[in-house]
C-alpha cells in the first residue's frame, strides 16, 4: 500500500488546504527528511498573497531528521538515518561559475534575479507542487531531500525550533558582519526589527559590535522591546523619536560604521538617510529597488554599499554556531508554533494579522493542534 504524506497545500491567495502525496521513492541520490518544524520566514507574508503560485508547499526554514537516504547520497552529505539537518531553501546547480566559487545563492539556475519562470523553478517553500515528487516545503511531515540539497548537520540536543533561525540569523551574519564587517569597536544601524531586523542586530553584538542601534515605527514596540532584551543598545520607535538626532549624538556626530536595512523601502527616504546617518568609510547594506541612491554624498563619504541578498553557507554555519553557544535568549525570538494544519494562521501571524506579537513563527508539521 502507498504510504501518503500530510501537507498544508497554497491552494489560492491567502488559502490553504491540508493535501496528501504519496510518499516518494528515494533512489540512491537522494533522501527524505521527517520535517521537525519549518519557520515562517519574513517573506512568507508576500509569496501567501502572490498570484500564480499555486499550488505550493510552503516552508524555506527547515530543520528536521533524514528518514530515508540513499547510498551515494549519504557518503557525498556524510550522513545516516536519524541524523539531525537544517537546509537552505536554495537548490543550486553546484557547476556554473558562482556555485564553483562557493556562492550558491547567485547559482544561474538558482538566483531569482536570473531566472524566468520563479513558480516552476526549484526552490524549497515556493516552487509548483505539482512537480514530481512534490514534497518541496517544510509546511508537511515530510520534505523531499534533493540531490542538489543545501544541508548543514545539527548537534543532536538543538532545539527545533531554534534551529529554524539558522535561515534568517544566517542573514543578519551575512549582511551585518560579512558583509557589513560589523566587529569590535563598530556602530551599527539597523531599520526594521523583523526577524532579519532582530538576527542583524543578534549578529552584531555577538560579533564585537560596540554600539547597535535598531529602529522600527510605533506598531513594533514589542519587536523593538525584544531587540533590547536581545542585546541591543538602543531600539528607536523612529515614528516617536528623532532617529538622526539620536544617532549623531550616540556616535559622537561622526555618524555610524554599518548600516543595513531589511525594510525593503520603496520610497528610497531610508537610503538617503541611510547615507546622511554614514561615518565616513562605513558599509552600507541597501534594501528595495529605488532609483534614488545619492551617488553624490556616497563618493564625499568614501561608503560602500551593497544589496542584502540571502546567505552563504559560511553565513549559515556562524548561525548554528550562534544558536548553539545557548547564549543568547532565542526563546524570546521563538514566539508561536503552530501545527500543520495551521499554517494558514501561522502565515497570517507573521504579517501582523490574527495573533499579535508574533517574532518568528514557526509550523511544526507532527504537533497535534490545541483544541
Ligand atoms: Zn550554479
Amino acid at each position: 500500500m502507498t504510504r501518503m504524506v500530510r501537507a498544508a497545500v497554497k491552494i489560492d491567495i491567502e488559502k490553504t488546504e491540508i493535501r496528501e502525496f504519496a510518499r516518494p521513492c528515494i533512489g540512491d541520490d537522494d533522501g527524505l527528511l521527517k520535517v521537525e518544524c519549518s519557520g515562517v520566514g519574513g517573506s512568507d507574508p508576500e509569496m501567501y498573497r502572490k498570484p500564480g503560485t499555486a499550488p505550493c508547499i510552503m516552508g524555506h526554514e527547515n530543520v528536521g531528521t533524514v528518514d530515508e537516504i540513499g547510498a551515494a547520497a549519504a557518503k557525498r552529505w556524510g550522513l545516516k538515518i536519524g541524523d539531525r539537518i537544517a537546509l537552505h531553501e536554495y537548490l543550486p546547480c553546484w557547476n556554473c561559475h558562482w556555485c564553483r566559487q562557493g556562492d550558491q545563492r547567485l547559482c544561474m539556475e538558482a538566483d531569482f534575479f536570473n531566472v524566468k519562470d520563479k513558480f516552476n523553478t526549484l526552490r524549497y517553500g515556493t516552487c509548483n507542487a505539482g512537480i514530481a515528487p512534490h514534497l518541496w516545503g517544510g509546511f508537511a511531515e515530510y520534505m523531499y531531500l534533493a540531490p542538489n540539497a543545501v544541508i548543514h548537520k545539527l548537534p543532536p540536543q538543538m532545539d527545533a525550533r531554534h534551529a529554524t533561525l539558522a535561515v534568517p540569523l544566517g542573514n543578519g551574519v551575512q549582511w551585518a558582519v560579512l558583509d557589513g564587517g560589523a566587529g569590535l569597536g563598530k556602530t551599527v544601524l539597523v531599520y526594521g526589527p523583523g526577524q532579519q531586523g532582530l538576527g542583524c542586530a543578534l549578529a552584531a553584538k555577538a560579533a564585537g559590535a560596540s554600539k547597535v542601534i535598531i529602529c522600527g515605527l510605533t506598531r513594533d514596540r514589542s519587536r523593538l522591546d525584544l531587540a533590547t532584551r536581545l542585546g541591543t543598545d538602543i531600539s528607536v520607535d523612529a515614528a516617536q523619536e528623532d532617529l538622526e538626532k539620536i544617532v549623531m549624538r550616540e556616535t559622537g556626530g561622526l555618524g555610524v560604521d554599518v548600516v543595513v536595512d531589511t525594510t525593503g523601502d520603496p520610497t528610497g527616504e531610508i537610503a538617503r538617510q541611510a547615507v546622511a546617518l554614514s561615518a565616513k568609510g562605513a558599509w552600507l547594506s541597501l534594501n528595495g529597488l529605488s532609483q534614488s541612491v545619492p551617488i553624490g554624498e556616497i563618493k564625499k563619504r568614501y561608503l560602500t554599499v551593497r544589496a542584502p541578498r540571502g546567505h552563504s553557507y559560511r553565513s549559515v554555519e556562524i548561525a548554528l554556531q550562534l544558536i548553539a553557544s545557548g547564549r543568547w535568549p532565542l526563546d524570546l525570538l521563538c514566539s508561536h508554533d503552530f501545527a500543520l494544519d495551521q499554517v494558514h494562521e501561522a502565515i497570517l501571524a507573521t504579517a501582523g494579522r490574527g495573533i499579535p506579537d508574533a517574532v518568528h513563527v514557526t509550523v511544526s508539521p507532527w504537533r497535534v493542534a490545541e483544541a
